[in-house]
């Protein structure tokens, strides 16, 4: 069911343009908070004179009850293939197992691998946050740990599976330098823990390098996630852009949103290949909600960026400077109004008819912002699939549950070696305890069994292996197999190995 925008209010058309076109866009009023600062975007959007025609849809709380376990009905993705552009409100995710994320399900199934994050702080206009601080995470959005691959293997342990890609890797990086080059943004820093992971991280840091050395006259620097955290947080005037995997992403953008100022104040932009979804970072505020209260900024910066994205940078420009100065005439929601400071407390219905009666102006104190009357859009090519590497396989993990020591566990699996496939090493939560393991180390009932070769083996090996283990009575609950791409390892040796 789609509705026009007679829903919102009329507002002054002075700067609107009948020689543009409206740009169908897919919006959603979402839950909590989401409709009123929803009605206040789209009201401010419309007085820039932006050319939209949007096409409501209904998601959240309500489609969740009504059976749909991902918050989204058919008809919605019907619109949103349509238009490609979805102007989304934040939504009420209900408590309790069997409902899946609506912002993961929309971001994969649209295929929105990039998440850009700009964290901003307006001060001295808003007397929060510190000075300088102009940050913008992109974060990679479809893979890492968030490919949702878990599995309890025993009583004791559960996984989750990171992967990494190399082509969703490539897109990200590439899209970074990208987006610094069309933003004049100076230096892109890419945070990893492949200290740790080798493989995974490893290859997203090599993947930096190898990319970035098409890209000389923009700076770049690694950091390791764990000390580049805590930067961003002691010093965070001085980041520029910052490329990330999934989960590092999602805590850095919160963390640096947070020292930016209130939530209330950050937009973001989900990039995919032919869609793009703009929110708010933050959610639905239901505590708040119905109030009037709720600061319209998130969502009315991702109308912004929107904007940009669909080729409308004079109307974009007009909405950031109007809010910029209503920022600097004091004119604050609850959230960022402080006394001494901030001049007038307002709610969310007169923020947004305030930034509308300076649609035109230029904040004098912070620095006006210009849009590119044409912007190009970031387009990230496919990259032509490299030469395939020699793959062999030499071996095999053998995941099995296990309840007494390791030696017991050692001479069973002894009588099960072949002579493709002899016992190397057994380890416990990736310690090595056999051979020679320490007393000391904690062990669970999962215990991952190498058979490791000198040359390659078969499947057929792994499967004579397997029935050895099979036939001895002993648990075996995954396997992975050990293999070589170009005579280089691909899996990491056993702590201790
Ligand atoms: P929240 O972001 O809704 O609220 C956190 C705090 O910030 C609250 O104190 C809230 O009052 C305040 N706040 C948030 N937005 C504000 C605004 N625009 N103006 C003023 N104050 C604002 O986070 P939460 O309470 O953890 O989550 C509430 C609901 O939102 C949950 O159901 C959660 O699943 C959902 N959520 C949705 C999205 C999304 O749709 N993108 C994102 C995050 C959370």
């Amino acid at each position: 069911m789609f509705h026009d925008m007679s829903t919102v209010e009329d507002t002054r058309t002075d700067f609107a343009d009948a020689t543009i076109t409206p740009v169908p866009i897919t919006v959603a009023h979402g839950d909590g908070i989401g409709p009123e600062i929803m009605d206040a975007t789209l009201r401010i959007l419309t007085a820039a004179g932006a050319a939209l025609a949007p096409e409501t849809i209904e998601i959240g709380e309500a489609v969740y009850m009504r059976g749909h376990s991902s918050g989204i009905e058919d008809s919605s993705w019907e619109s949103l293939r349509r238009t490609k552009v979805f102007l989304k409100a934040p939504i009420t995710t209900p408590q309790g197992g069997g409902f899946k994320s609506l912002n993961v399900t929309v971001r994969k199934s649209l295929g929105l691998f990039a998440n850009v994050r700009p964290c901003v702080t307006y001060n001295p206009a808003i007397a929060i946050g510190p000075e300088g601080m102009d940050v913008v995470i992109i974060r990679e959005n479809e893979e890492d740990l968030y490919a949702g691959i878990e599995h309890r293997q025993t009583q004791d342990v559960y996984q989750c599976l990171k992967l990494i890609s190399e082509p969703g890797s490539r897109r990200i990086i590439r899209y970074a330098f990208e987006y610094a080059k069309a933003n004049g943004r100076k230096r892109v820093t890419c945070m990893t823990k492949d200290n740790i992971m080798k493989l995974t991280d490893g290859l997203f840091h090599k993947l930096f390098e190898e990319i970035g050395a098409e890209y000389p006259d923009i700076e770049q620097d690694h950091w390791i996630i764990d000390i580049g955290m805590a930067r961003v947080a002691a010093r965070p005037e001085s980041w520029d852009v910052i490329v990330v995997p999934n989960l590092y992403g999602d805590i850095m953008s919160d963390v640096a949103a947070e020292i930016a100022g209130s939530v209330g104040l950050a937009g973001s932009a989900n990039i995919g290949k032919n869609c793009a979804m703009f929110e708010a970072i933050h959610g639905s505020a239901p505590r708040i909600a119905g109030q009037g209260t709720a600061n319209p900024s998130g969502l009315l910066l991702a109308g912004v960026m929107m904007l940009v994205h669909i080729g409308q940078s004079k109307a974009a420009e007009r909405v950031h400077n109007a809010w910029l100065k209503t920022l600097e005439d004091g004119i604050h929601t609850k959230d960022i109004y402080r006394e001494g400071h901030s001049k007038i407390r307002v709610g969310t219905k007169d923020f947004a008819d305030a930034v509308i009666e300076r649609m035109g102006q230029l904040p004098t104190m912070l620095a006006p912002i210009h849009y590119p009357e044409v912007v190009k859009q970031i387009v990230i090519e496919d990259e032509l699939p490299k030469v395939p590497a020699v793959q062999e396989t030499i071996g095999v993990d053998v995941f099995v549950q296990h309840n007494g020591t390791p030696d017991e566990l050692a001479a069973s699996l002894l009588e099960c070696q072949t002579v493709a496939l002899p016992l190397k090493i057994i380890t416990n939560r990736g310690v090595k305890v056999w051979p020679q393991g320490l007393p000391e180390t904690f062990c669970t009932d999962h215990w991952r069994c190498r058979f490791q070769s000198d040359k390659a083996i078969t499947h057929a090996d792994i499967i004579a292996l397997l029935g050895n283990v099979d036939n001895k009575g002993i648990n075996f609950v995954k396997t992975e197999h050990l293999m070589t791409f170009d005579g280089q390892l691909g899996f990491s040796l056993a702590q201790g190995q």
